[in-house]
């Protein structure tokens, strides 16, 4: 997520109330903004496992580490560790913990609570570690978190990929999880259980192919390993509503701590897919939206701090609007591009309904969200990132599935060069990375903060992605030795 990102859904959310602007996002309307710098302890930019140990634990790592500083060694699994604030919250207090993400589970942001490694790409070891915790150091008393819902089936079935080959269905069972597949499943579940929830294969499917271009759910990554299409799955809302329902009903005594990751927002903006990026961004809004709600219901709405962020941006912007009828009916590259509009010529979003009334219930969006009602409008935005391998845009939603903007040029070779196929009607824009870059990289940018709640004056101003932690600790009542 970055806050120009934002600004998109922001632009696509807006409507005009008597001649003011008028934006629904409920991100809008947090009382507490602050901003977070997101650099490494040895780097400019940071990956997600860096950022993610940062949040969670206080101390700035290296890229690819996970809770650990790394040493000069080769092994993965020998460097100095410290704990994570769920390990802390649930040694200290014994309370609910909560992992959520729309990634394979194994991946750095849930993966940086429990996994203790200098290389994030130790995905088996990751899972074994939400079960088993750190089992060689006694001073952590890690008894598995109550919720671990994601994708990455990979991990959980027994065989290659899976740490020392074992069956993790069966050994968080054997361990008194509850285990769902499905979102059917995932909502009639009990909330009084420990509950492991795997919905595919790999990363979740996105909102925009799960909502409107469902036939790019043929993926064959089943979460059962038959390599049938997952089609039942929750999205980011589903599973952090079910995840408050089973903390709640575990721990509302002692209370409890909740990660949800929208992290296909990265991952789409990786492969410069902005609608599909976009479409999980406004997903993180709905969530954001109904989990308020939920925590009303539930009667914790005054005790809970809620802060929403992100782990680092890309060099994300909108310049402008593309009026992609023109750019489609031209010939060559140089005349495509006389279909951006800038400054007065860029006009407004076209992706809600014209003329449609102020009242969100009677558009198309999903259950009030301000999702487009249309997705391919003429008029579209002229987006880009500072930081791009060779590619073309034709500015226009990618109907087939997610995109793959570059291909590696030889079989054997990292040398990407365009991917003519991924945007025919397009025109090339040269990349500005090395060649061996298939995508887009993460920037410098420093990413918003959204706090409401106990607390929330902490988060305000400009700070380290470190303090949050503090924060969060001080909030909880963490900073003490028993
Ligand atoms: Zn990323």
């Amino acid at each position: 997520m970055t806050t120009n990102m934002i600004s998109a859904a922001r632009l696509i959310a807006h409507k005009t109330v008597n001649g003011r602007y008028q934006s629904r996002l409920q991100m809008d309307q947090f009382p507490v903004l602050g901003h977070q710098m997101t650099h490494s302890i040895d780097s400019f930019i940071t990956d997600s496992a860096n950022s993610a140990t940062a949040l969670y634990s206080g101390h700035k790592s290296t890229v690819n580490a996970l809770g650990v500083y790394r040493d000069s060694s080769p092994s993965p699994f020998d460097d100095p560790r410290f704990e994570s604030i769920a390990e802390i919250f649930q040694r200290l207090t014994r309370g609910g913990v909560g992992i959520v993400s729309t990634a394979f589970i194994a991946d750095a942001t849930p993966a940086a609570f429990t996994a203790h490694t200098s290389d994030r790409g130790q995905y088996g070891p990751v899972v074994d570690s939400f079960l088993n915790g750190a089992t060689n150091y006694t001073w952590v008393n890690w008894t598995g978190p109550d919720v671990l819902f994601g994708g990455g089936a990979e991990q959980f079935l027994p065989g290659r990929t899976s740490y020392r080959g074992q069956d993790y269905y069966k050994l968080f069972a054997g361990k008194g999880y509850n285990v769902v597949l499905n979102n059917t499943a995932l909502s009639s579940t009990p909330n009084n259980a420990k509950t492991l929830g795997i919905f595919s294969t790999s990363n979740l499917p996105v909102w925009l192919d799960r909502n409107v271009y469902k036939r790019n759910l043929n993926r064959g990554n089943s979460p059962d390993g038959k390599k049938a299409n997952a089609t039942d799955v929750p999205g980011l809302k589903q599973m952090t509503l079910k995840a408050i329902d089973i903390l709640n009903a575990r721990h509302r005594k002692e209370g409890w701590f909740l990660m949800s990751e929208a992290a296909s927002i990265d991952k789409q903006m990786h492969t410069l897919d902005y609608d599909r990026a976009l479409g999980d961004l406004l997903e993180l809004d709905d969530t954001v939206k109904n989990t308020f709600a939920k925590l009303k219901q539930l009667g914790s709405d005054k005790e809970t701090l809620v802060l929403v962020t992100a782990d680092h941006g890309h060099g994300f912007d909108v310049a402008g609007s593309v009026d992609t009828k023109y750019l489609n009916a031209q010939t060559t590259d140089r005349r495509k591009r006389d279909s951006i509009g800038t400054y007065q010529e860029s006009g407004l979003s076209q992706y809600v309904i014209p003329g449609a009334p102020q009242d969100t219930s009677s558009l198309q969006f999903s259950e009030g969200a301000a999702f487009p009602a249309n997705w391919d409008p003429r008029y579209t935005l002229f987006s880009a990132v500072g930081a791009n391998p060779d590619h073309r845009e034709n500015y226009q939603v990618h109907k087939d599935g997610p995109r793959t903007p570059a291909v590696n040029s030889t079989a054997k070779d990292d040398d990407y060069i365009v991917n003519y196929k991924d945007a025919v009607t397009g025109f090339l824009v040269n990349g500005t990375l090395p060649v061996d870059n298939s995508q887009g990289v993460h920037s410098l940018t420093d990413v918003p903060v959204f706090a409401q709640g106990p607390c929330q004056e902490l988060f305000g101003g400009v700070y380290n992605n470190i303090d949050i932690f503090f924060n969060m600790a001080a909030c909880l009542g963490l900073a003490r030795t028993t």
